[in-house]
């Protein structure tokens, strides 16, 4: 059956659809934010290709195709009983099944998974890997919480989410809040529910149990190789470079290290309460253990190390650099950070974390020639590496860290040359924002047309 395309009776513009999303979800500040920025870069594809336009595309993507949102009880040390809500937004299956990590934070809400999850859709077309665009998460406070409680929670989250997933249908993984502890407990519950031991229904595993090499250090890792791609092209390195990192979980302390690596000097951190800077170069591996061992905060760092600086509050943009990588959280980089780091000569910029940088500060950063790699592109090491581990999954294989570390590198590669190369296709030559919504863009709607309707 041939489907009739009358003409669009009225055009869809990427601002009817913007003004119809305000309408449709008031309040969800972050998606709109998220959306926005999408819809604006994607003006001279619509006009090239009307089609997209009379299959009313923009619209189907910026819905979701399911959203869950559940309630997780669970009883704490002292045997309260506590009530949280859980969310999944399953976004877009066109490529594959949906793929996006969990988060547990008190301020997660629909409107942040919601464009959490908008992002992956385009991050994981980027990586040209099978994977559709997902994300959840709950407003559970892990800060603090025994190990028990930790546990108890997953269990209840999973005990409602399980009937959701399977590795052909919707794959978590873990994002703030969430790491190798609480996807065992998570995999773990599911595995007893279902009784399978479906290995590709999660990943960031443990390598015990159907984890992969480098998914631990791959957000980090890969923003940093983006980074390294984005210099390349300009003739530069890393050699030598300051760099300023903000955030100290699990993607700014491989971003960190992975930098280091690379010959540049890190000199400050952060955690929300404030940051640290250690001119010589801070000591990754104190930073590591007082995160991840102790679980500590990262004042801890000066008190230790007494060459260093703890900075309460402020902003961890005060400190010049040659390279920023936000790695913390959204719009922690506004537009008075951008000015600080171009007065002190910022040279290049990459999203570790999801939607750090503000319009704004984007904005100044790009008018300024700063080389700015945006999160879709620039930390998309880390569900490209999910993507490898359900692979080595799904053929019952486990590769060595070397092999997928390389494997991991040409992907950042990859998506950097699919950037350039779309940008310049649609008359933003070297803008990685335009590039990568671009090509993200391109890949998801030709597969939702060639899927038909749904
Ligand atoms: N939460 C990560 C992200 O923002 C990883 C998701 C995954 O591995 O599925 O891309």
């Amino acid at each position: 059956m041939t489907v009739q395309h009358a003409p669009a009776p009225e055009l869809c513009l990427t601002t009817d659809v913007y003004a119809a999303i305000q309408t449709r979800d008031p309040g969800q500040s972050e998606f709109h934010q998220a959306a926005h920025e999408v819809l604006e870069s994607l003006e001279p594809v619509l006009a090239r290709h009307p089609h997209y336009t009379h299959h009313r595309i923009l619209e189907r993507l910026c819905e979701p195709e399911r959203q869950l949102v559940f309630r997780v009880p669970w009883v704490d040390d002292a045997g309260h009983v506590r009530v949280n809500r859980g969310f999944r937004v399953e976004f877009n299956s066109a490529l594959g099944p949906y793929k996006g990590g969990l988060r547990f934070h008190p301020s997660v809400n629909l409107g942040i998974v919601k464009f959490l999850g908008f992002e992956q859709i385009f991050k994981n077309a980027l990586t040209g890997l099978p994977i559709g665009g997902g994300k959840g998460g709950a407003d559970f406070d892990p800060k603090g919480r025994s190990d028990g409680e930790i546990m108890r929670f997953c269990q209840s989250f999973m005990t409602e989410l399980h009937r959701h997933l399977g590795e052909h249908t919707d794959v978590p993984a873990g994002d703030i809040g969430v790491g190798g502890r609480e996807i065992g407990y998570l995999f773990g519950q599911y595995k007893r529910i279902t009784n399978r031991y479906e290995s590709g229904v999660l990943t960031g595993k443990g390598l015990n149990w159907g984890g992969s090499h480098v998914r631990t250090e791959a957000t980090g890792y890969g923003t940093v190789y983006f980074v390294s791609e984005m210099l390349a092209e300009r003739g530069q390195d890393l050699d030598g470079r300051q760099v300023v990192v903000s955030g100290s979980g699990n993607v700014a302390l491989y971003a960190a290290r992975k930098a280091h690596e690379l010959g540049a000097k890190v000199v400050a951190m952060s955690d929300s309460d404030g940051y640290v800077v250690d001119e010589h170069g801070l000591d990754l591996d104190l930073i590591k253990d007082i995160k991840e061992v102790r679980r500590g905060r990262i004042k801890e760092y000066a008190q230790t190390m007494t060459r260093a600086r703890y900075v309460e509050g402020g902003s961890v943009w005060d400190v010049p650099c040659s390279v920023a990588l936000p790695c913390a959280t959204q719009n922690e980089l506004d537009e008075n950070a951008a000015r600080t780091l171009l007065a002190g000569g910022v040279a290049a910029v990459a999203e570790g974390a999801n939607m750090p940088t503000t319009p704004r500060a984007v904005r100044l950063l790009r008018e300024a020639g700063v080389a700015f790699g945006p999160g879709k592109a620039a930390n998309a090491g880390g569900v490209a590496t999910s993507a490898l581990e359900m692979r080595q999954n799904a053929g019952r294989d486990a590769w060595s860290f070397e092999v997928t570390d390389q494997r991991l590198a040409a992907i950042m590669a990859g998506i950097h040359t699919t950037c350039l190369t779309a940008a310049e296709a649609y008359g933003a030559p070297g803008d990685y924002v335009v590039g990568a919504n671009v090509a993200g863009f391109v890949k998801v709607a030709d597969t939702m047309l060639d899927h038909g309707v749904i």
